[in-house]
């Protein structure tokens, strides 16, 4: 099959969080399974420096943006012979310090950078060099409005576009704008009614992807189900519970390429389930790099987030607040809400030798804690698949996670499978539940057999991108058929 997959960020050229982990990964997949795979994202600023293999190609694209047009130029890298990105170079929208926006602030004008982007993905669809795409794969809001363009497209000039695939990565960013955006569109008027792109008198980027794309998808099962019930829905429950037949959730692979122990430029000692003092080694080297008492006998607790409501940030201090009285250390590296941000800096002032936080995003230092610490905790309020905790599970770090999307699909407690035990999960929002797993990752700390046990469950376990991919290719079949 031909295939264009649509982001606002892919790794490693641009990353603020799982997406970009997925696309990326998913790109190289459907690659390696032989299909022709092209991914187009937009030419943000840095990329070009670090990437220096990136060309411009004569491709230009025009497009109209209300009363406007507006111009881009395309590069492109080759990946391989069947993966090429291609970038969307228009510097006025893209060339900025962020993807979308500063001082934890969006962008105003979010609206026309993302409406252009799909524009000029639907072109590039057209005019792409190796002829025309089976499949356009959209992902999340900033590309929601690619398939109702190119069905409009498609009925304008009777062109046989692509069909489309949506996957939604986290129902709460829709893309929702003032109405008046809707111009930039440059749809008919008859596109923003209810059973269209409007929602509440306002654009609704992602409902109008879920409306309009021939199949949904979202990054795991459970989280599937979930947002079909109002309490996950995002208000969005009723227009997705009209397409359920035609969502199903498929949870996100790894790319142990780059999430692994043996073989990883930012990790100093290698180690495997079979040959476990490098994980050792590198728990001292992260306790002795954050100012840590350097002791192999405190469990370290870590975790490495956006600080967004969604992460359960919030329960997670309160119950820092009890819990450090324990013998434990703790590390948070994560940026986002400054009240947040806060929190944990005092909290790291109150128990100097207990609790680091480390404000601000660093990829490297991201593995350094996936191999040092001894258990991650992810306690999130909703979490479509969450990678996190497989990269933990990889790592040997034991995830602590809530029971809810993508955490409850990834991880095996203990009273669901002794034998396959590997991690602990928790049901209630409240810093009290989470209080209790925590005070039973003491409890299995202290047990060295079960906590090897659960520790090679976990390094064993399996999440690598051929299910993922072979899933993917049945949505492509049955968006065809
Ligand atoms: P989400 O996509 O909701 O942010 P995921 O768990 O799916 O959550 O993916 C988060 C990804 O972003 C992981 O690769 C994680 O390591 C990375 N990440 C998040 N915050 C940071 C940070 N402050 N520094 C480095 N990496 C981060």
């Amino acid at each position: 099959m031909k295939i264009l997959l649509a982001s606002s960020e892919v790794h490693p050229f641009s990353k603020t969080g799982g997406l970009a982990d997925m696309v990326g990964a998913l790109g190289k997949a459907l690659a390696a399974a032989g299909h022709e795979v092209a991914i187009v994202t937009p030419l943000y600023r840095g990329i070009r420096g670090r990437f220096t293999d990136i060309k411009p190609t004569d491709l230009r694209l025009d497009v109209p943006l209300g009363d406007t047009r507006v111009s881009a130029g395309v590069s492109e890298l080759r990946l391989n012979q069947r993966l090429t990105v291609y970038f969307v170079d228009q510097p006025g929208y893209f060339d900025r310090l962020a993807l979308y926006g500063e001082n934890n602030t969006d962008y105003p004008d979010n609206p026309q950078r993302f409406i252009f982007f799909s524009k000029a993905v639907v072109q590039l669809a057209h005019l792409q060099p190796f002829g025309p795409f089976d499949i356009v794969h959209l992902h999340d809001w900033q590309v929601g409005l690619v398939p109702v363009l190119l069905r409009h497209e498609a009925h304008r000039t009777g062109w046989r576009a692509p069909r489309s695939v949506l996957t939604i990565h986290n129902l709460a960013y829709q893309g929702g704008f003032m109405g008046s955006t809707f111009a930039f569109t440059n749809l008919p008027l008859d596109y923003f009614a209810p059973t269209g792109v409007e929602f509440y008198k306002n654009l609704n980027c992602l409902k109008a992807a879920i409306i309009y794309s021939d199949f949904l998808t979202t990054v795991s099962p459970r989280y599937a189900r979930e947002i079909c019930t109002e309490a996950y829905g995002c208000g969005l429950d009723p227009v997705l519970r009209a397409r359920q037949g035609r969502l199903v959730g498929i949870l996100n692979g790894v790319d142990y390429d780059e999430w692994n122990t043996h073989r990883n430029l930012h990790l100093r000692h290698p180690y495997s389930f079979r040959k476990m003092a490098g994980k050792a080694a590198s728990k001292a080297d992260l306790q002795r790099e954050l100012g840590l008492p350097v002791r192999a006998d405190v469990p370290l607790f870590a975790t490495v987030t956006r600080l967004a409501d969604q992460k359960g940030m919030d329960i997670l201090l309160a119950a820092l607040e009890e819990m450090l009285a324990t013998d434990m250390q703790f590390v948070i590296l994560g940026s986002g809400d400054p009240n947040l941000q806060r929190g944990y800096q005092n909290l790291s002032r109150r128990y100097p030798t207990k609790a680091i936080a480390r404000i601000g995003y660093d990829h490297a230092l991201s593995h350094r804690i996936e191999a040092g610490c001894d258990f991650f905790l992810m306690p999130s309020r909703f979490e479509p698949c969450g990678l996190n905790q497989m990269y933990s599970l990889r790592y040997g770090a034991i995830p602590i996670v809530r029971r809810t999307g993508g955490l409850d699909d990834s991880v095996v407690d203990l009273t669901e499978d002794d034998t396959l035990a590997d991690g602990i999960k928790f049901t209630d929002f409240t810093s009290r539940a989470l209080a209790g797993a925590i005070r039973k990752a003491h409890v299995l700390y202290r047990t060295p057999e079960l906590f090897a046990q659960m520790r090679k469950n976990a390094m064993t376990a399996d999440f690598s991108w051929g299910r993922t991919t072979a899933e993917y290719e049945k949505v492509y079949q049955r968006a065809l058929a």
